[in-house]
């Protein structure tokens, strides 16, 4: 049925209804100015800004803003970076039990990667300590955490409550198996006044750390001061878990509060998904290069985050009351990445197969270079396709690049004009290149922005030829320049991997004002779809369904402390050296001729250790080869 749908959907196209106003808010600068705009884009110290009745959006300072517009940026920005890394998270521990290290390693450079989140932190540190005993390094990514929720609370203190109580009780963990149970203690203390009532993980990690440090051979330490400030606070907590009885042993807290997705979500105004299981992914712009095949940038339609089957859409006529979506059959893409995308999936969603886009990956002949530059075969698109100049642009020659913005009503705006000239060229390597065979690749740089939205649109010269198609940005701010492969460049592509249909070339005979119309209505509005993920609950039942109870996330420490997980105690003779005592004795060398008395000389004398008969140490008697 679903099968059915997608290909009624893909001939007769659907329209969607026309959007609501643009998401106005009210903005004030440092200085008290007031402004009305609409908010396209942020970064950690830029705002991009769309002030009302100006068609330019602007790049303004967050620190030249309000204090309060400050926290309401920063806030925004903490929850699109928790998004971001929670969503890079979550497929990884999908596999933690089968491959703790690999996983470790991953979540580490996520946690590196995304700076203010603290998700991958969290759980890089149980992975570590849990699964490979590595407690010191898992402590040092702990506090790197613990510091990040503190900035995020900072601007708004009831962020990632959950998650510092977890980490506050993981790192406790981690120091009690480094055997500091004064620093352990604080940590447990700060957990436990972090939340309202006492997770049972907390309470039952604090009552076996007072109850082992109680023995007087205990190895860990523990003064009794510390131990009474610890006991005082579980007892004077509001104890959630009181009937749930742990099992022996340390324990990790997953729990973790969930980000927030009210306002970082892509959200377009009058598109709906083509089906209720997909969320949008990326946007960007494209341009009919032929008959039924449009150009587009390869960041919009290869998105790093998500790794699924995906629905590519392009919006035709995207700023009038009767914009239509048409699918996108097949996509070529030059790059070394050839993640396999089935165009139909069997079972799972829904009861028939579903369409997908099928994706095409053309690999580089050397086996290294990728594209910048993706095809997309859309059959149903009846427009005309744009002239393409036979050269690239000189240099300083004027240019402007089409394409959409972003943000809530991107579409209503239409189609916004960069223009800049043309700074210069120069030969690249690597993904840069559009030829992605010979690695002579050139790109060009402009002074014209490529802001996300407009990644694919079209170049176009003074006379509105197409003289390229812009791709990305070098470099992120206020002062960014565009990167654009010129016609010459792009020609080159497309005609050694699109061999069913040939560019235009330009007519003499059409005057710039005939052309430019030609360009914007066959400039279209390109949307990638992805499937919507799956739920938290179903996310961590592969990995806790051993462990869970009353409704916390916990995972034990089966390492001993003991031993440091080596199923082996040293010889507690602090000269016995595996299980050998060194030592010196005075031996009589002989005797002195002159006086009669004995020659005597110092000797290194090495002796079997009577403490561990020879053999070093023992056995832990607390374990099973380092493992309880
Ligand atoms: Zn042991
Ligand atoms: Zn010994």
């Amino acid at each position: 049925m679903l099968l059915a749908l997608g290909l009624e959907l893909a001939t007769t196209g659907y329209s969607q209804p026309p959007g609501h106003a643009p998401a106005l808010r009210q903005w004030k600068s440092a200085a008290g100015t007031v402004v009305e705009a609409e908010l396209i884009s942020q970064n950690d110290e830029t705002v991009e800004l769309l002030i009302k009745g100006q068609n330019m959006a602007r790049n303004i300072p967050i620190a030249q803003l309000s204090e309060a517009d400050q926290k309401y940026l920063a806030i925004r920005w903490f929850d699109a970076q928790d998004l971001r890394q929670f969503e890079l998270v979550k497929d990884h521990l999908r596999t933690v039990a089968e491959r703790p290290q690999t996983v470790s390693r991953l979540l580490i450079e996520i946690h590196n990667e995304v700076k203010e989140s603290p998700y991958a932190g969290l759980w890089a540190a149980v992975t570590l300590s849990c699964g490979s005993n590595e407690h010191s390094r898992a402590a040092v990514v702990l506090e790197d955490t613990l510091r990040r929720i503190e900035k995020q609370q900072a601007a708004d203190p009831s962020r990632h409550r959950m998650t510092f109580c977890s980490a506050n009780n993981n790192l406790a963990v981690c120091l009690i198996k480094g055997r500091k149970g004064d620093s352990a203690a604080t940590r447990m203390v700060r957990a436990i006044e972090s939340v309202e009532r006492m997770p049972p993980i907390v309470q039952s990690n604090a009552e076996l750390l007072h109850e082992l440090t109680t023995n007087t051979d205990s190895f860990i330490t523990f003064s009794p001061s510390t131990r009474q400030r610890l006991m005082r606070t579980v007892a004077l907590s509001d104890n959630a878990g009181s009937g749930t009885k742990m099992e022996a042993g340390w324990h990790y807290s997953l729990d973790f509060d969930v980000p927030s997705k009210s306002d970082a979500k892509i959200k377009i105004d009058g598109v709906d998904a083509p089906r209720p299981d997909l969320q949008l992914l990326a946007t960007g712009t494209g341009f009919v290069a032929a008959p039924g095949i449009v150009l587009t940038a390869r960041p919009v339609v290869e998105t790093t985050n998500y790794h699924g089957p995906k629905l590519i859409t392009v919006i035709v006529d995207p700023a009038s009351s009767s914009r239509r979506s048409e699918l996108v059959r097949d996509l070529l893409i030059s790059s070394t990445r050839s993640v396999a995308v089935s165009s139909s999936v069997g079972s799972g969603f829904g009861s028939g197969s579903v369409v997908w886009t099928h994706y095409s990956y053309v690999r580089p002949k050397n086996g290294q270079m990728g594209a910048e530059i993706a095809a997309l075969r859309v059959p149903n698109l009846k427009l005309a396709p744009v002239e393409v100049a036979l050269d690239d642009p000189a240099k300083q020659a004027p240019i402007q690049i089409l394409g959409f913005s972003r943000g809530q009503s991107a579409l209503q705006r239409g189609l916004q004009t960069q223009t800049g000239e043309v700074l210069q060229s120069r030969s690249v390597r690597g993904s840069f290149s559009a030829l992605g065979a010979s690695g002579s690749g050139v790109t060009l740089e402009t002074s014209a922005r490529v802001m996300g939205g407009n990644r694919g649109g079209p170049v176009l010269d003074a006379e509105n030829h197409v003289v390229g198609i812009a791709y990305d940005t070098p470099v992120s701010g206020s002062d960014a320049k565009g990167l654009f492969f010129g016609s010459g460049e792009f020609r080159r592509w497309f005609y050694e991997n699109v061999q069913t249909a040939s560019l235009t070339d330009p007519e003499p005979s059409h005057t710039a004002a005939q052309r430019l119309s030609t360009v914007e209505n066959s400039s279209v509005a390109v949307y990638c779809w992805g499937l919507k993920q799956k739920s938290t609950s179903q996310l961590f039942s592969e990995i806790a369904d051993n462990s869970r109870d009353a409704g916390g996330l916990y995972l034990r420490d089966n390492w001993c402390v003991a031993c440091d997980g080596r199923g082996f105690l040293d010889c507690p003779v602090r000269t016995c050296n595996k299980g050998v005592v060194a030592g010196r004795e005075t031996v009589v060398k002989g005797v002195n001729p002159l006086t009669g008395r004995p020659i005597r000389a110092q000797q290194v004398t090495q002796e079997r250790c009577t403490t561990c008969n020879g053999k070093g140490g023992r056995i832990c008697p607390h374990c099973k080869n380092g493992k309880i």
